[in-house]
């Protein structure tokens, strides 16, 4: 957008029309903004994010604000194994849209960050040298561009956790609070938790009411002079894509000898022919020798919730967990849940979907759902017009989200309200990318116990 700026200057007594074209950031933005970029490489696809705030205000919270959102086009960096320069060609849209926004003189000192999750997780799992390609192209990209970049790198699991748990509890303010001209740590912090559900891994974190009796499970960090110590655990391959395709897989070897599979979370009388190598290519999926990879699959929904919930039952190990204290599934170590939680990512989309959002009971959550799912697929197809994208699967995840929340972390029926499904809060998109940037900028000063952050970078 540019602004005409008409002027008139006498000179050598000739009268001359100016007209100056200017930027309208240029224009409008106090000159003391500053600006940070950071892309999320999550398994299904890559979004941008512009953070600014104002730069005398730096050590305040709350102050930092989303400028920007821009998704990606194409699928998640971790898809481009074949021809890696295209990971970091695809970044180049969304880049120059961020760009565009920030004022050119602030372009060479606007950190920029690239974190990746899980679906690069899995595929440095499977083949690290294709892994470290793909990080070596969008770093490439991003280098070349006029930002100040700052790294890619592959985030760990527990990193993805606890920084989504900062995004949140910084954006309600619950790290420090602005009280009579001055900022000041809240007396009564009531921390909330974070539950994040990926593509392709799922996260929880919060501060638990007792001891942390796993080390593995705790990050510690010092925030605003005050020390925070939370659980936090990364399921890999329980995210809501691979949980489908697992789900997929499992129904598909339970019918070895016939390429027909009927799927009890897809509605009655949905038909459709899936190729069965994705499955394959999955690392999350352990087939057998017997599915042949050739072979396509023919899928059949029957729509009954009940076999629906004991197939994606089947895809959790909790006779791991069984008879002991303080544990969540697989064997995971898990204190009691405790406090308010905001469920964003996917959690929030497949609740918007089903009009979920509004902190209804449980049992009035399990109806929805229930009844969604025995909707035949003639008459959800022509519900909604528009949203085919993901119309067959909310069935599965909402089904999935309750075993996850209920059976998984083991909400009941009496905390369950204190769970929030929102996508964004204070005007901020909640996710690890504003933690993120937060703690590797040092904008959340962290003075003495600094050990969560040198142990990470
Ligand atoms: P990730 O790419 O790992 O962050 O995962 C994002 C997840 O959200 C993937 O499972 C996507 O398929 C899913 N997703 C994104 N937008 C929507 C939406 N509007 N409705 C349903 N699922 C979505």
């Amino acid at each position: 957008v540019f602004i005409a700026l008409l002027g008139i200057a006498a000179a050598s007594g000739l009268t001359m029309l100016i007209l100056i074209l200017v930027k309208a950031t240029d224009v409008f933005l106090p000159a003391d903004t500053k600006f940070g970029i950071v892309f999320d490489a999550g398994s299904s696809h890559t979004s941008l994010f512009v953070y600014q705030w104002p730069a005398n205000k730096e050590k305040d919270t709350g102050v930092v604000s989303q400028a920007l959102t821009c998704q990606i086009e194409g699928p998640g960096i971790a898809s481009y194994t074949s021809d890696p320069t295209q990971a970091g060609e695809s970044l180049k849209g969304c880049l120059e849209e961020a760009l565009a926004l920030i004022p050119q003189t602030q372009h060479q000192e606007t950190p920029t960050f690239l974190g990746a999750t899980a679906g690069m997780r899995l595929l440095s799992q499977k083949n690290s040298s294709q892994a470290r390609d793909i990080l070596a192209a969008v770093s490439q990209t991003l280098s070349n561009s006029p930002v100040d970049f700052w790294g890619a790198k592959i985030l760990a699991g527990q990193d993805e956790g606890a920084f989504g748990w900062i995004t949140i509890n910084y954006v309600l303010g619950m790290l420090l609070k602005y009280s009579s001209g001055q900022w000041i740590l809240p007396e009564e912090r009531t921390l909330v938790g974070a539950l994040d559900l990926g593509g392709a891994s799922t996260q929880i974190s919060f501060a638990p009411q007792g001891p942390i009796l796993d080390q593995s499970t705790q990050a510690t960090f010092r925030l605003y002079g005050a020390n925070y110590s939370i659980y936090t655990h990364s399921y890999l391959c329980f995210g809501r894509d691979q949980v489908l395709t697992r789900l997929l897989a499992k129904l598909a070897q339970v019918r070895l000898n016939s390429s027909l599979v009927r799927h009890p979370c897809y509605h009655s009388g949905y038909l459709a022919t899936l190729p069965l190598a994705p499955l394959h290519e999955s690392p999350c999926v352990h087939t057998t020798d017997s599915l042949n990879l050739t072979q396509n699959l023919t899928v059949e929904g029957i729509g009954n919730p009940g076999e629906c919930v004991a197939a994606l039952r089947s895809l959790f190990n909790f006779s791991s967990c069984e008879d002991q204290e303080d544990c969540a599934f697989n064997g995971v170590y898990q204190p009691p849940v405790h406090g308010q939680f905001y469920a964003f990512s996917n959690f929030y989309y497949t609740f918007d979907f089903l009009n979920l959002t509004s902190r209804q009971p449980l049992h009035i959550v399990n109806d929805t759902v229930w009844k969604f799912c025995q909707k035949p697929w003639k008459l959800v197809e022509a519900s909604y017009p528009g949203q085919e994208r993901w119309l067959r699967d909310y069935c599965a995840s909402g089904m999935y989200i309750l075993v996850l929340l209920l059976e998984g972390y083991k909400f009941r029926e009496e905390n369950w309200p204190s769970i929030q499904f929102q996508k964004q809060a204070g005007g901020v998109d909640i996710g690890w990318t504003l933690g993120y940037m937060l703690n590797l900028t040092g904008m959340i000063p962290a003075e003495a116990l600094t050990q969560w952050r040198a142990q990470s970078y």
